[in-house]
């Protein structure tokens, strides 16, 4: 890096306020943007840009985008169950909500940071990145909620399981059904059988009512009349049963 100038003492990143000296190349470790030492108009030159200053101009970075992503991850994880899972959602949602906050007030301070320096430039693709990162995520979380793709999944994963489980409890009628703590991945919190069918009552879902799944294995026209479940595969119905039911 023998041939790469060295920028002015004072030099600090237009885009972050990072000091530009020493550095082996010419770009922002920082901020990933770039600026040319003997181009002073690429630079931050005469006046030292406070700490708080730099810290409020900066993207966020994992301390934000991180529980982001983990908020995005609870919210599939809250709406795999039939009705969602309450206590779990509730949280999402507060979390979510906060973030949200931090994300705006942050953009807000850092966009009237940038105006107030008279910093017309774009910000390098890095810096953009780390700003879009939680909207992006959010709208991901809600698009592939907005579409059921968290409960199908859940159900396909344990249809077999809860298959299996209502076979057994169909073929012992005299017994009282027993109660798995799982059948894929759903807590069970009650196990019923009815005319020729079979009730899940899954846990932790929903608030006042009582959310799962029913299994119907023949064509039993007399049963399918009576129950309000939607069909959502062969011989499975969803149901719902209100506070007041
Ligand atoms: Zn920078």
């Amino acid at each position: 890096m023998s041939d790469f100038p060295t920028p002015p003492e004072n030099a600090l990143c237009r885009g972050c306020g990072y000091a530009l000296r020493g550095l082996p190349s010419n770009r922002c470790p920082e901020c990933g943007r770039e600026f040319d030492p003997r181009d002073p108009a690429t630079m931050l030159l005469g006046r030292r840009v406070g700490r708080l200053e730099t810290f409020f101009s900066r993207p966020p970075r994992l301390w934000l985008n991180g529980p982001a992503a983990l908020a995005g991850v609870s919210l599939i994880v809250a709406t795999s169950g039939p009705g969602g899972y309450f206590g779990l959602l509730i949280l999402t949602i507060y979390l979510g909500m906060f973030l949200a906050v931090v994300w705006g007030l942050r953009l807000l301070i850092a966009a009237g940071i940038a105006i107030a320096n008279r910093r017309r430039s774009r910000p390098s693709m890095r810096t953009m990145a780390r700003w879009v990162a939680l909207p992006v995520i959010f709208a991901s979380a809600a698009l592939i909620c907005a579409f059921n793709v968290p409960e199908l999944t859940a159900f396909w994963l344990s249809k077999s399981a809860m298959e299996r489980h209502a076979r057994v409890c169909l073929n012992n009628p005299t017994t009282a059904p027993a109660t798995p703590s799982w059948l894929g991945v759903f807590p069970i919190k009650r196990v019923e059988t009815f005319h020729g069918g079979v009730r899940f009552f899954v846990a932790e879902t929903g608030f006042l009512s009582e959310h799962g799944y029913e299994y119907l294995p023949q064509d039993n026209s007399a049963a399918e009349k009576t129950h309000q479940g939607e069909k959502i595969a062969e011989n499975w119905y969803r149901w719902t049963r209100g506070f007041m039911d």
